[in-house]
């Protein structure tokens, strides 16, 4: 069971929490992530001290602890509980300060980063002792790594995991952080922003777990993305695909990467609602239960290349001189449309852009557009869809489209546009595809 920053975010809403994993007697291990806005808060921090602003950092660590202050006093009552909560604050504000005085680092970035999960997890712990419910407290630290390419390393991470279980046979509750990892230096790193679900299903996967929950603030998947569009409905089921196709492609309630580990092990996933536990909210398992379109999300910060050959273009060998530029920049490409003479791919990844128009330009003419969305309409079997193409299109008719991907898979249809228009693109589609206004 894995529980997000807003289901953890208050005293009232960890009381909750503790109901959702003490309804049954299941063995059970609960990730947590940061509180809601303490990620963000560090990284305001972090940024502060890279920019040399230690006053201004200072004052925003003093502002958070704050926060933490008052959180302690609402979440636990007795004098004992209180003290120990106190205590776990000051060590990690303490830490926080320490660090204001050590030269930056990606390293001590990283650090900072972790003090969120650390905080929420050992606060919780607390709490169900408060409550006298027997509980181990996990140091995700001691069994999440990742290798040289910042990939999990499964393997690792199960015989660690089940080591750390076998010293505690006897416990039925765990709870464990989300997000934090050790990277293949041994120092303190993390799954990128969103990770809490990855990690869930990353320690779902290696305990060969029944199910995965992921418990978050909204009645599971959405068939379109409710920060900006009015009416949108649940999506009761989807399959790993569609569900690993709309993470990738925007739907913020997953971690883009969150879906393999339950893909490769076969655990079902489920998104459901802290705040509304008996909604159905969404079940992905392996098969599609349906044919058709499901959802639609945007992926923002896409920047589109051109490459235009004077030559002909497709012959044999040119897309690998394309391809082996991004691939020395380890950037990698979403989108890719070819035409006789020229190829347009999509990159999200923009850290070596200026390098990889150079390296392009002895292969054709480049022209970059940045600012763009990808817009995907994601279902199994989508073209099974009656007239999809044609609803799409026709709802789009207003707004310039750059690219169009379809057919890479049975149940994705991408496209390009800019990001002035992806509001108003988003609700087009919902009323001219899912027919809601
Ligand atoms: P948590 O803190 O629990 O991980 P997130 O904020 O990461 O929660 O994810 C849940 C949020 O994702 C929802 O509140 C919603 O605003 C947003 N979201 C974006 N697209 C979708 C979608 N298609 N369906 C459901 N939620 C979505
Ligand atoms: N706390 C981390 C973040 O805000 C991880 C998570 O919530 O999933 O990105
Ligand atoms: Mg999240």
């Amino acid at each position: 069971m894995k529980f997000g920053g807003t289901s953890v975010g208050t005293p009232q809403r960890m009381n909750q929490v503790l109901g959702l994993i003490t309804v049954e007697n299941t063995p059970t291990i609960v990730v947590l992530s940061a509180l809601s806005g303490t990620t963000n808060a560090l990284v305001n921090i972090s940024n502060a001290i890279a920019e040399g602003d230690r006053k201004g950092a200072g004052k925003k660590i003093d502002d958070l602890e704050k926060h933490y202050r008052e959180f302690v006093q609402t979440l636990v009552q007795t004098e004992d509980a209180r003290q120990k909560a106190n205590a776990i604050v000051s060590e990690h504000f303490e830490f926080l300060h320490i660090i204001l005085k050590i030269s930056f680092s990606e390293a001590l970035n990283k650090d900072i980063l972790a003090q969120g999960e650390l905080l929420s997890t050992k606060l919780f712990s607390v709490f169900l002792e408060e409550k006298n419910i027997d509980h181990v407290l996990l140091p995700a630290l001691e069994f999440m790594s990742i290798d040289a390419s910042e990939e999990p390393q499964i393997g690792s991470i199960k015989v660690k995991l089940s080591q750390l279980l076998q010293q505690h046979e006897d416990k039925k509750l765990f709870i464990t952080q989300g997000y934090i990892c050790r990277n293949v230096r041994g120092e303190v790193d993390n799954l990128k922003r969103g990770g809490s679900d990855y990690t869930a299903s990353l320690v779902a996967a290696a305990i060969q777990a029944d199910v995965c929950e992921i418990w978050t603030d909204i009645n599971g998947m959405h068939n379109n993305d409710p920060r900006i569009v009015n009416k949108t409905i649940p999506v009761e089921h989807l399959s790993f695909d569609e569900a690993a196709e709309l993470a990738y492609f925007g739907a913020k309630i997953l971690h883009p990467a969150c879906i393999w580990p339950a893909r490769t092990y076969n655990i079902p996933v489920k998104l459901l609602n802290t705040m509304e536990p008996s909604a159905a909210g969404t079940t992905i398992t392996q098969a599609a239960m349906s044919v058709g379109v499901k959802a639609v999300a945007a992926k923002d910060n896409i920047n589109a290349i051109k490459i235009k050959s004077s030559r002909m273009l497709l012959a044999y060998g040119f897309l690998r001189r394309i391809f082996e530029v991004f691939e020395k920049y380890k950037t990698p490409i979403d989108m890719i449309t070819t035409s006789e003479v020229a190829v347009s791919v999509t990159i999200d990844d923009s850290t070596n852009l200026q390098q990889i128009i150079k390296e392009l330009e002895p292969l054709g003419n480049v022209e970059t557009d940045t600012n763009q969305t990808i817009i995907s309409i994601v279902g199994n079997e989508i073209a099974e869809s009656p007239y999809i193409l044609e609803k799409i299109f026709s709802s789009l008719k207003d707004i310039p489209v750059r690219m169009v991907s379809y057919g890479g898979s049975n149940h994705n249809i991408s496209l390009l546009i800019s990001t002035d228009n992806k509001q108003k693109a988003l609700q087009l589609i919902n009323v001219g595809v899912f027919g809601l206004e």
